[in-house]
């Protein structure tokens, strides 16, 4: 038998091994049903990954500036450089990776960590092997499975292909090197949702991989600035050679609550190298064209408001945010464990993980908490295979709701 297929626009193939993600709209229907039975209720959510306070003043003041600047003839601005304004690009540089010897020409400024990570994949061959921590963040995966880097879906939902790295508490959350060889190395930390930070050790581990296999590290440093422990590193680039082998992602989202603004920016080492068919490449180089090509830049009052981040007075700003929902975490472990909960993360994160009760699923915990104490949670199954017995508690939360949860937690 023949098929006629008339000439018609073709999809994008891979978009179809997507798995559904049905995590937050099925968090969002469960919700919305208890609150239909249940109209009076006061919902306490922990779910939310986004941030509840304000932006720093400095950062309000700069943009404001910036804003009546662009109204004025003289001073406007149009087009500004891909890449990022270089004030900006230098008070990252001398701030964020003081000694580190990183050049402001090494940083790229975007509108998101989230927008980098999934573009960054194109510009290595679509047979590279790749690997993912399990539980974590899922643009590393999702854009993968749409460049077609990944083969069929799996009936355990992992996809066909790719190398997962689990995170368990046999591991204390922490991504082991592979013992075969894998081309580029997804990594987050602290990661989202364990909470837990990479040490020097296990990164130097990491680095030492990369350069025996010709491997290329990615490392997502959303969480950063929320780094407390002096075991973990809150650059890659901490670590000896990692130049030669990593690129970093960060952003102003989490740590200066910019998530509505839009600001981050991608480390990329002049030093890093790529093959192809024996010749030799600067993803650098690569990065820097494929920038120029597909994006104008951030806005530039946005850009000074980043900028007003790394003046002495942004900087305190920064850290007693950064501070308060680090405190309201260890407030919220500290509670849980005292209910005989066993909890993870909080210390260099603003997210817990926190264990189920034995024999209860994600989603069968996600359920007990919004019935019985009108809790919202996050299923730590709806980040990972490795992710199930766990959810995932946001101390982004108001401090109110995170009291009152811990409240409705005890009265049982
Ligand atoms: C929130 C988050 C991001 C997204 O950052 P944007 O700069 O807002 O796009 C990236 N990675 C992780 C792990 C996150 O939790």
């Amino acid at each position: 038998m023949q098929y006629y297929f008339p000439p018609m626009a073709k999809l994008n193939h891979h978009f179809s091994k997507l798995s559904g993600n049905y995590l937050f709209p099925e968090i969002e229907k469960r919700v919305a049903d208890y609150r239909q039975k249940t109209p009076h209720c006061k919902l306490m959510d922990l779910g939310i990954g986004d941030i509840t306070q304000p932006l720093p003043a400095s950062a309000v003041a700069a943009l404001a500036g910036a804003a009546l600047e662009m109204g004025k003839q003289g001073a406007f601005r149009g087009y500004g450089p891909s890449e990022g304004y270089s004030f900006l690009r230098e008070a990252i540089a001398s701030v964020e990776y003081a000694g580190l010897e990183i050049d402001p020409s090494e940083i790229f400024i975007s509108d998101g960590a989230q927008s980098d990570i999934a573009n960054f994949q194109e510009l290595f061959d679509i047979d590279n092997r790749i690997a993912i921590p399990d539980p974590t963040y899922p643009v590393y995966l999702d854009s993968n499975v749409i460049a077609g880097r990944t083969r069929a879906l799996l009936k355990t939902g992992r996809h066909g292909g790719v190398t997962y790295l689990p995170c368990t508490e046999e591991n204390e959350f922490k991504p082991q090197v592979p013992t075969i060889p894998i081309d580029l190395i997804y990594l987050c930390s602290p990661n989202n949702p364990t909470g837990t930070a990479m040490d020097r050790k296990l990164l130097k581990q990491w680095v030492d991989y990369a350069k025996e296999n010709n491997a290329i590290l990615l490392l997502d440093g959303a969480y950063s600035a929320f780094i407390t422990d002096p075991d973990a590193p809150q650059s890659i680039f901490e670590i000896e050679g990692a130049r030669e082998v990593a690129v970093e992602f960060r952003t102003f989202s989490k740590s200066a609550g910019f998530t509505g603004l839009r600001c981050s920016y991608t480390v990329v080492p002049k030093g890093l190298k790529i093959y192809d068919f024996g010749s030799i490449h600067s993803l650098h180089a690569l990065w820097n064209r494929r920038h120029a090509t597909k994006f104008n830049g951030v806005a530039y009052p946005i850009q000074r408001a980043a900028a007003a981040l790394f003046t002495p007075q942004g900087q305190k700003e920064v850290k007693a945010l950064v501070s308060s929902y680090l405190e309201r975490a260890r407030l919220f472990r500290q509670g849980l464990a005292n209910l005989g909960y066993t909890v993870y993360g909080g210390q260099d994160s603003p997210y817990l993980w926190c264990k189920t009760p034995p024999k209860v699923s994600s989603w069968n915990f996600f359920d007990y908490l919004l019935q019985s104490h009108q809790i919202v949670s996050i299923p730590g199954s709806g980040f990972g295979h490795a992710g199930e017995g766990f959810i995932r508690f946001s101390a982004f939360a108001d401090s109110s709701a995170l009291g009152e949860a811990l409240q409705r937690l005890k009265s049982g």
